[in-house]
């Protein structure tokens, strides 16, 4: 390494940024355990991060609030309620929602999607009228299956992000802080 330290100018560098190269001193080489990495750049990496994370959440979430708005303005259930039951039944269906996709997505690993029944052509016999209902039937088992398994898939598949989030918000502060 040469020179000093780009922050502690008065101490000699041991090593460098991984990511700028700027030369590290031994404090500022083992501030972020394995890596050696510069305040900077940690925190460009932590910024890009929580974006990751941001954005992986976000379909969740706009399904969330999209469900409870839904409850509220359009489906009225629960309306007759006190505000108390209300706001419940809003967030119930705002839970149901942002749960869906996992679930369905879930299923979809073993129970692939019925498809919509159509002729073919030669070679093929003609769709019947119980063709569509059993196409229909296996869309709405499908539907609810998904409702039920994203109650439990959503907190399963939103827990470990939300506390990366976390640890991430908290580096970010721990970072500026340190500056
Ligand atoms: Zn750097
Ligand atoms: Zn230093």
């Amino acid at each position: 390494m040469n020179g000093n330290c780009y922050k502690h100018t008065n101490e000699e560098a041991v090593s460098e940024c991984e990511d700028c190269g700027k030369s590290l001193c031994g404090n500022c080489s083992r501030k972020y355990g394995d890596i050696c990495i510069c305040d900077e750049c940690n925190l460009n990496r932590n910024t890009k991060s929580q974006v990751k994370i941001i954005s992986f959440l976000i379909p969740s979430i706009l399904l969330f609030i999209g469900g409870a708005l839904l409850n509220i303005f359009v489906l009225k259930i629960n309306m007759q309620g006190d505000i108390l039951s209300k706001i419940i039944g809003a967030l119930l269906m705002g839970y149901v929602f942002a749960g869906f996709p996992w679930g369905w997505r879930f299923l979809s690993k073993f129970w692939s999607t019925p498809k919509f029944p159509r002729y073919y052509g030669d070679g093929y016999r003609l769709v019947t009228g119980i063709d569509y209902l059993f196409w229909w039937i296996g869309i709405v088992l499908k539907f609810f299956a998904a409702v039920f398994v994203g109650l439990i898939a959503l907190p399963l598949v939103l827990i470990e992000p939300i506390f990366k989030l976390i640890k991430a918000k908290k580096l970010e502060k721990a970072i500026k802080n340190s500056e």
